[in-house]
């Protein structure tokens, strides 16, 4: 075999990605394309936790009726039920791995310590301190180390996915997926990765927006790779906006979790009002789209460029102890949370759209497998839970591992023959900064014109501005030879079209999508997804 020849090819090593090749390793070898360093994640950088009911006084239908209430009339039931159903069993297993969640300080009630977090009826946030999402990324990427089936491919990027279709010439229903042509960032050479069963996990698309959560590698690969193959996407309509992101110079994407409105922090005006009473009775604690639309609308009726969130109500020891990375990183940027309220503005942070998916995490394409924040799978409806998007991808990837094994172990599945990348006839790129001005203006207009409150005229505008930009980057992409950030701006650029084709078609305000042209939600016409 080749070295970029594999049962199983898995493209993303957040924490979906890694489960997945973890369980898939002793059914054969595994390649594992992640774009960056290993550990470059959205997976990293969570801070909360993952939602499972273990409390006494908690239970699996209660987390279903929260998770349901929150996805207001888009959650697909009997996906709730599977995945709260699951949680569990995945926690364990990930215990069972290394994962060292916080323990209950009371030494009394559950083992695991359970914070709060906006929406949940109970406390039943696990989480390891406040940096959860690093524990478990260095516990899977230790075990998939230690893997002899497991091949980590850093600095290389999925460009394309190989599909039956485009080797046979001819259209296919369903087309079927031999892996995927990814780059080599730095030696920038292309070759086909192939594989009998393809696993996408590339995370989330916040990239997209001005301001967001996410780390750099969140543009949406997997999603416009999909897309571009023929897979079904939907629901990006849904684009969750994080309440309180650190308004800072020289704070990129830090986020302060809900935990910490969880344990008592509240939000105030410049001048210090408390104002989410005003606009709901849970107040600081009120679902994410709530809280960030009226952070929104005050910074806008002030004229404010961000609010505070004071957290003297939580006590300094406590939170020393209870936040000490949010402590740390404030310090550095010369605030003492334990003194000082936090500068905090919305920032995009998840998307609950994505590649539609069945419950054994397959597309509509055969041999194409997707799971994390990529796949659309009926979980979260029109409003993510907090905390439930590890969940779901954890049990997603168990999932996801399971059919693609079957998939590769059925009977008679050889890899054909696939024809190398083809870049005759481009050069080099003459300058790098016709890229760096689309990219600023994609996400720009994203921001301004398809943020958290929309409007149709904003919408429209926005269409035929990307519309034209993507003109452009697809000239860019015929003429020239590509590189990384080539590869990224063709993906905002086409994501950022989907989510706005999304938003125009939905006649209606739902969940995280709130249109001033249709405030009012259709339950008559639009209690269902948006398929595209
Ligand atoms: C700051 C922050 C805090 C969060 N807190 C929580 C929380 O407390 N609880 C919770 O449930 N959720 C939380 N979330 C959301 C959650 O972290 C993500 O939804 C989840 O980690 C996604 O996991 P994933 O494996 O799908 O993707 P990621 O962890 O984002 O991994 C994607 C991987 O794909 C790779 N990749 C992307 N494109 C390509 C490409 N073209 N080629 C090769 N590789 C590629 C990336 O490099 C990366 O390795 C948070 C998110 C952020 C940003």
């Amino acid at each position: 075999m080749r070295p970029t020849e594999s049962e199983f090819l898995v493209i993303g090593s957040g924490i979906a990605g890694l489960l997945a090749a973890i369980k898939l390793a002793p059914m054969g070898r595994v390649n594992i394309v992640t774009k960056k360093l290993r550990s470059e994640s959205n997976t990293n950088y969570a801070q909360g936790g993952i939602a499972v009911a273990l409390d006494p006084g908690d239970s699996p239908e209660l987390h279903i009726q929260d998770t349901l209430k929150a996805g207001s009339g888009l959650c697909h039931p009997d996906v709730v039920n599977f995945v709260v159903g699951n949680g569990k069993a995945r926690l364990e297993e990930l215990i069972a791995m290394g994962v060292a969640f916080t323990g209950d300080e009371t030494g009394s009630g559950p083992r695991l310590a359970l914070g709060r977090e906006g929406g949940h009826s109970a406390k039943r946030i696990v989480h390891a301190m406040d940096y959860t999402g690093r524990e478990i990324e260095t516990v899977l990427l230790e075990r998939a180390k230690s893997l002899t089936n497991i091949a980590f491919f850093e600095n290389h990027i999925g460009v394309d996915l190989i599909l039956e279709s485009k080797r046979r010439g001819e259209r296919l229903k369903p087309d079927r997926c031999w892996g995927a042509y990814v780059m080599d960032a730095v030696a920038r050479t292309i070759d086909p990765f192939t594989a009998k069963a393809t696993v996408v996990a590339t995370g989330g698309t916040g990239k997209v927006y001005l301001y967001t959560s996410n780390p750099d590698i969140a543009t949406g690969d997997g999603l416009a790779m999909a897309y571009r193959a023929g897979a079904r996407v939907g629901n990006l309509e849904f684009v969750q906006f994080h309440p309180t992101c650190l308004y800072h110079p020289l704070a990129k994407s830090f986020l302060v979790s809900e935990a910490v409105r969880g344990e008592g922090a509240v939000l105030r005006t410049l001048d210090g009002e408390r104002f989410m009473p005003r606009y709901h009775p849970e107040a600081e604690l009120a679902p994410r789209d709530v809280v960030a639309r009226a952070v929104d609308f005050e910074m806008k009726r002030r004229g404010d460029k961000f609010v505070f969130l004071d957290l003297s109500p939580i006590g300094k020891a406590r939170i020393k102890r209870r936040f000490p990375s949010i402590y740390a990183r404030c310090l550095d940027l010369g605030i003492d949370i334990t003194k000082q309220a936090i500068p905090v503005v919305p920032a995009a942070h998840y998307m609950c759209g994505g590649v539609v998916t069945d419950r054994d995490a397959r597309t509509s394409i055969d041999g194409l497998l997707c799971a994390g924040e990529v796949a659309l799978t009926g979980l979260h409806g029109a409003n993510r839970l907090a905390s439930n998007s590890l969940l779901e991808a954890v049990v997603y990837a168990h999932v996801a591992a399971a059919a693609a094994s079957r998939v590769a172990g059925a009977h008679g599945v050889r890899i054909p023959p696939i024809e190398p990348w083809h870049d005759e006839g481009t050069a080099e790129p003459a300058e790098g900064v016709v890229f760096d001005h689309d990219w600023d203006e994609v996400r720009s207009l994203m921001w301004d014109y398809v943020g958290i409150v929309r409007s149709d005229d904003r919408l429209t505008t926005a269409r035929r501005r990307i519309g034209l930009l993507r003109e452009q980057i697809d000239a860019y992409y015929r003429r020239y030879r590509l590189n990384a950030d080539l590869i990224e701006l063709r993906n905002i650029a086409l994501v950022a079209d989907l989510i706005v084709r999304c938003a125009l078609t939905r006649r209606e305000s739902r969940g995280l999508h709130y249109n001033i042209d249709c405030p009012g939600t259709d339950d008559v016409n639009w209690r269902r997804d948006t398929l595209i």
